[in-house]
């Protein structure tokens, strides 16, 4: 893979998964695929425990562990990669966050019936929620999906906001809903309006791309328009589920913002947030 792209921008990636959840790779195998990309920020993002559903988040025992080889690798890599231990905190995760470098705000489940259902297992799970829960109406359940989200900063406490438009996920072909549709498009720009006003960095997501789901990032290319047209701050992060894809479609992703207007990209550093010309 060739990136050319980056020539000034530090390669940084604030959204990885490990072993310790639904990842592929130990947190170290993963340290060192970073320092041979040469890159400079490598950020530790493991889905916090929900109770609910243990295939994909870690337990609170795999969190303690993580906590601690995360910690331990910034302290063995320090002089050769910024390491960040940060958490991917679900809207409705069983405990708070403490103790992070940084948060992402995620809406992986919608509650229905007393239990949780996943947004993002497959497109036959929405079909069966929306019909089991929303009267057979997925615009209804889009719309519960925006909603939650809206609240994700104040429920969570995030620095970033994690794949805003996750919902679209089964839809790459549009015929699950209508992406045009006032039904769909009304919530979602409501809850962008609303997060917006907050002190949040959106991510361009590639992780759906390297999985096979999507062909462009999220979010789709009028939510992202929307973000660049009121100032909004964006990253771009892989969602990396393997060691190999730390960088997967950045220098696309880079292509794709610039043609929503995104002018300039934030980028974790030692010292903090940076903004770069994109
Ligand atoms: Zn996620
Ligand atoms: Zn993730």
């Amino acid at each position: 893979m060739e990136y050319n792209a980056f020539k000034n921008i530090p390669k940084c990636n604030l959204h990885t998964h490990t072993n310790l959840c639904d990842g592929n790779n130990t947190p170290e195998e993963i340290v060192l695929a970073a320092i041979s990309e040469k890159m400079e920020t490598l950020g530790f993002s493991g889905h916090s425990y929900v109770h609910f559903d243990l295939d994909c988040c870690m337990t609170r025992q795999q969190t303690v562990q993580y906590k601690n080889e995360i910690t331990r690798l910034k302290k063995e890599y320090a002089d050769r990669l910024n390491i960040l231990l940060g958490l991917e905190q679900d809207y409705y995760a069983d405990d708070p966050a403490v103790g992070y470098d940084y948060l992402i705000g995620s809406v992986h489940y919608l509650p229905a019936n007393g239990s949780w259902f996943a947004v993002d297992l497959s497109r036959e799970e929405l079909l069966r929620a929306a019909n089991a829960y929303y009267g057979g109406n997925i615009y209804r359940l889009l719309q519960h999906y925006y909603e939650t989200l809206a609240d994700v900063v104040e429920k969570t406490g995030c620095d970033m906001i994690g794949h805003f438009d996750l919902i679209s996920k089964f839809n790459a072909d549009g015929t699950l809903f209508d992406e045009t549709d006032p039904r769909y498009r009304v919530p979602a720009f409501e809850a962008l309006e609303y997060l917006l006003k907050k002190d949040v960095v959106f991510e361009i997501n590639t992780g759906a791309i390297s999985r096979g789901y999507c062909s462009t990032p999220y979010p789709a290319a009028p939510f992202l328009r929307f973000i660049a047209e009121h100032g909004g701050r964006v990253t771009i992060s892989s969602d990396a589920h393997d060691k190999t894809n730390l960088l997967y479609g950045f220098s696309e992703a880079m292509e794709y913002a610039r043609a929503a207007g995104v002018k300039a990209l934030c980028v974790m550093t030692k010292d903090g947030w940076k903004t770069v010309a994109n």
